[in-house]
This record gives structure tokens, sequence and C-alpha cells, in this order.
């Protein structure tokens, strides 16, 4: 399997490229991952094969098109083992569909005085929505606290439930600290006191299996570009019965059955939250980084980010000056490692870093209210992917080391 794994690293062609005279070490794959070769040849081969307008034409390549747009949805639904096709929304992203759901679903249930419960780790895309729908229906907003180890306080999170939470919104993987939440338990609780649970599956998805009937979450959100697909394409998943409840987001062509002078009658979800001509060959390119993650298989996938993690953590911590955020125990977290180094503000860590061919991030992550709670205004963050090796995780750590030394 490992070698399987190495053998995989060569699928991404970026990754052969030099920088600043030194071999990539791609180490931003919570921002976005790289695309296999495999994802690329799709979109290749969709443009100079099958290119053509969807649900509209009868004419072959229509046809071709078509279907194979359809296909993709089948594969999502069965990739997150959602219970029926039509429980896949296409979006542009995750951002799309969290905003969707709070600007079309939210309202039709919230009332002024009822509750939105979210976490203090939430990306932005998972708070300002929920901002902004609590300001205009008159809702509060609650948030769950972490512990001391970057997880969230499940004591707290029961005390804030109550009859008038109408919502729960989650990450189930924090993009700082890489928590992963104890969705499925959360949701229960939820549930207990009969509010909706919105998953915000950004940093999920490439990275192990997501059930969502197992989770038994009413909504959940996710882009292909972070999970080794194209940009511009995200899922919303919905149960059928809220979906078919929620209204669309936009209007246009093909998300109607009949249009009158007077009124219009809209498909059935999901074709009703589909409006205009969508992104065919991203969504064709997303079927190909499914086909690719299934054919890699995710004991491989999840055995590699999690050894370069557990290693990255220990290697990092040991070097003084290092303090690395989020949960200590290694089964605890996915792959993504916040840190900064005293005395070096994360931004010009990274120009250093990438000095020496390492790309990370540095700045807030989208996620300005956990920084004021961890105390810091930013951090760098290093994020882990399957075709992450031992020679990136070595880049990594001589290039902190050395910056430490040079900046001392
Ligand atoms: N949620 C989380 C946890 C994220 O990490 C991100 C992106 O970094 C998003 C939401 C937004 O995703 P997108 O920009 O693909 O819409």
């Amino acid at each position: 399997m490992v070698n399987d794994i190495a053998i995989a690293r060569n699928d991404f062609p970026i990754l052969k490229e030099v920088v600043n005279g030194q071999p990539l070490a791609y180490l931003d794959n919570a921002a976005t991952t790289q695309k296999p070769q495999a994802v690329i040849d799709a979109l290749v081969h969709y443009y100079q094969h099958d290119n053509a307008n969807i649900h509209r034409g009868v004419y072959t390549l229509a046809e071709r098109a078509t279907e194979q747009y359809e296909a993709v949805r089948q594969q999502v639904a069965t990739f997150i083992n959602a219970a029926s096709v039509a429980e896949i929304v296409f979006t542009r992203g995750t951002t799309t569909s969290l905003n969707w759901v709070a600007q079309t679903y939210a309202p039709t249930i919230l009332q002024a005085g009822d509750e939105i419960v979210i976490s203090i780790m939430e990306h932005h895309s998972n708070l300002v929505p929920w901002q902004q729908v609590a300001q205009r229906t008159g809702a509060k907003l609650r948030y769950v606290e972490l512990t001391a180890s970057g997880e969230l306080d499940l004591a707290q999170y029961g005390d804030l439930l109550n009859a008038r939470t109408k919502i729960v919104s989650l990450t189930h993987v924090s993009n700082v600290l890489g928590t992963i939440n104890p969705i499925k338990k959360m949701t229960a609780m939820a549930h207990a006191v009969g509010a909706t649970v919105v998953i915000d599956g950004a940093q999920a998805t490439g990275h192990f299996p997501v059930d969502v009937q197992e989770l038994d979450c009413d909504f959940y959100a996710f882009s292909g570009h972070k999970m080794y697909g194209p940009t511009g394409i995200g899922v919303l998943y919905g149960r059928e019965a809220l979906l078919t409840a929620m209204p669309p987001a936009e209007f246009g062509g093909e998300m109607i059955n009949l249009v009158t002078r007077q009124k219009t009658d809209f498909k059935p979800a999901p074709a009703k939250f589909e409006a205009g001509t969508m992104p065919i060959a991203q969504v064709i390119g997303l079927g190909a980084a499914i086909s690719y993650l299934q054919h890699l298989g995710w004991p491989a996938i999840i055995a590699q980010e999690q050894q370069l993690t557990a290693q990255a953590y220990q290697e990092l911590t040991a070097i003084t000056g290092v303090t690395v955020y989020g949960p200590t125990e290694p089964t605890r977290r996915s792959s993504v490692l916040s840190f900064n180094l005293q005395g070096l503000h994360p931004h010009d860590l990274a120009t250093v870093l990438d000095m020496q061919g390492v790309a990370i991030r540095a700045g807030h992550h989208c996620a300005q209210p956990l920084m004021t709670d961890l105390g810091v205004s930013a951090t760098a963050r290093a994020s882990f992917a399957f075709y992450n090796n031992q020679a990136d995780l070595r880049q990594l750590v001589t290039a902190v080391q050395a910056a430490k030394e040079f900046f001392k």
C-alpha cells in the first residue's frame, strides 16, 4: 500500500515543479489540493469530445454531456452514502452550499428569539452567513467553545442546546486546528432538541470516508477543489424532504417546469437549485477525482496522512520556540497543522519557507474569531495530502529550523 501511495505522487504533474531553485514541497492542501492527471485528462477529454450544454439538446453530444453530468451526481451520492440521488445538489463550492442553506432554508424555520448554534472554530463561510441570517430574523447566534486541547467543549455544547435551538451548523474538521469533531454524537444531541444540523465538510471529504446517513446530519456541504477535483464545483447534500421545502436561491433557465406571465412552477430538487448553465466540465472533473480516490482506497490515504502529520507534529514541537495548535492526540486530528515560531510573523516565516520551495499558508485562515480566542493574529499552517512524502516533511522542518537560526 505504501508503495502504491508513493507511486501515486507521480500522478500529479505539478509536484515536479521547481520553485526558487528547490523542489516544490506543496503543503497548502487545506487551501486547495493539486489535481491528478486523471482529473486533468477528464477535463480535456470533455472539452475535446463531449462539450455541449446539458438537459437541453436532443443531439448526441448533448446527450453524452448530460449522461456524464448525471452519472457524477450518482457517483457523489454513493461517495457520501446519500439515500437518494435527488439529495445531491451541485453548487460552486462549500461557501455557496452553506450560504444557500442559511439564506433560503433557515429563514423558513427561524423566528425572533430562536437560536442558531455554531462553533468558535468555524471558517468564515460557516459563520458570516449565520450572522447575517440572525440579524435578518432576530435569531440569536451562540457559540460552542474550545477545550484547552483545541476540541469542542461537549459539556458546554450540551448546555447551549434547548427548545429554541433551531439550527446547529458545525465544521466536520477545523481548517486551523485540524480537530475532527464528533459530528455523529453532536448531531444526535442537536436532534434531541429538534434542531436541523448542517455540516461543513470542506476539510473532511478528501481525507476520510463520509457517510451522511451514518452521521445522520440534515445538510452536508463540500468543495471539489479540496478533494483533488476542479475549482468552481461543490456539493450540497440535503435530506430529500428538506430540499423539497427549501426555496431555490437562484432563478433562471432549466430549473422550471412551467413559466407563465404571472408565476413559475419549479422542477423538484435537485433541479430547482441548478439555475442556468452549470459548471459541466467541473462536475465531470469531480467525478474523475472521486474515481481516483476510490482507486487509491481510504486505508492507504489515511495511513500516509496520519503518519506525516504525527511526525510533523513531533518534529515541529521539538523546535524550541515553535507552538503547534490543536489536539495532541493524532487520531483526533486531520492533516492540518497550525503553528507559530516565536519572534517571527507567520507571513515572514511563509515567505522564508517559499524561498526553500515550501508552500505553506500564513494568516487568519478565514477564522478570525478563533484567532482571537487563541490569542494570536495569525498562524503558519502546513497541511498534508497523501501525495506528500518524507522529502516534503524534511524540507519543511529544515526550513523552519533555518528560519529560526537566521532570525535569532
Ligand atoms: N469551510 C472550511 C472549513 C474551509 O476550510 C473552507 C476553505 O478553506 C471553506 C469552508 C470554504 O470553501 P470554498 O472556498 O471551497 O467555498
